[in-house]
């Protein structure tokens, strides 16, 4: 079935292998196709819903590709998997926390 998570995760990956074609780096694109399939069901585990603002980060990047403002789509992307990573970090650290209290809350 799919859920509003599942259509997300899926639309995230494809953008940032989408992202790796288009730069025509099959090495890029392997990371990337490595990096989603240990990271997005993560990401997008119930508690960690990025929709809203990796949304808003995606218009951002693909706005300074069109403009062909490679520095700025690096400088986007980068702030963007950083602050993904944060979110990975703080809900791991939220489900160890809960677990060492005796239970699982997210
Ligand atoms: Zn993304």
């Amino acid at each position: 079935m799919a859920t509003q998570s599942n259509v997300c995760r899926r639309a995230d990956s494809r953008f940032h292998i989408e992202i790796g074609v288009a730069a025509q780096s099959p090495r890029l694109t392997l990371s990337i196709l490595q990096l989603q399939g240990e990271s997005s069901p993560l990401l997008w585990a119930p508690g960690t819903l990025l929709t809203d603002q990796s949304a808003q980060e995606h218009a951002l990047i693909v706005e300074a590709i069109k403009n062909r403002d490679e520095q700025r789509a690096q400088m986007l992307s980068v702030e963007h998997c950083e602050r993904e990573a944060k979110v990975l970090i703080e809900h791991h650290l939220r489900l160890a926390t809960a677990e060492q209290r005796g239970g699982y809350r997210v």
